[in-house]
């Protein structure tokens, strides 16, 4: 759906197009927001861990030797072993996904977590003795296979803890990551929107 009336420049990093889908708005480098949306991410993650009894520990120390900070530390997560997660958000309209993004459903998250996430940390995670999961969401609202079964795993302790049945749970979590994650791309669509030019629709 349009949100400009015409593209224009980025108003926040005077630098980018910003079409009429508001499309560089939520891939902007620029100001904080793009750390804030992933810290937001992780404390939503890390809440429900906590729910779950998985203990989370926020950026452990234990690939430190390696240059390293995961996000966040999981105690026995699945077959007694610690896991660490690590999050990002990944945009599947960027130039070195689109293409691949248009055909295929979370190109660009399993890319970023196969070739960014697995590569940088999946060594010295298991060196550490601890499995490595990547959480990567497209912009979107996808998130990638890896991420996948964190959610399975973490919902599945959640429900049995709560006594809930399982498909609520599930739709609970989805859904709080998903109004985290949107929350964050709205702040930053509408801060880089020339106010004078959003759509009547708005
Ligand atoms: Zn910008």
């Amino acid at each position: 759906m349009p949100i400009l009336r015409v593209s224009t420049k980025c108003s926040i990093c005077n630098k980018e197009k910003l079409d009429v889908y508001g499309d560089h708005g939520v891939m902007c480098g620029w100001s904080n927001d793009r750390i804030s949306r992933h810290n937001n991410l992780v404390a939503t993650i890390e809440s429900a861990c906590s729910a779950a009894a998985l203990h989370p520990k926020r950026e452990p120390q234990l690939l430190m030797a390696n240059g390293l900070r995961p996000d966040l530390l999981l105690t026995t997560f699945s077959l007694a072993r610690d896991a660490i997660l690590d999050i990002a958000v990944t945009c599947p309209t960027q130039d070195k996904y689109i293409m691949m993004s248009a055909s295929k459903p979370l190109f660009a998250a399993n890319t970023y977590a196969a070739t960014v996430k697995d590569n940088k940390y999946t060594t010295a995670a298991q060196i550490a003795g601890v499995d490595f999961y990547a959480m990567v969401v497209e912009t979107t609202g996808g998130w990638c296979e890896s991420a996948t079964i964190v959610i399975n795993k973490l919902t599945k302790l959640l429900a049995a803890r709560e006594e809930e049945p399982l498909p609520k749970i599930r739709l609970q979590v989805y859904q709080q990551l998903s109004v985290c994650l949107q929350r964050a791309n709205s702040i930053m669509i509408l801060k880089r929107l020339p106010h004078t030019d959003w759509h009547p629709d708005l």
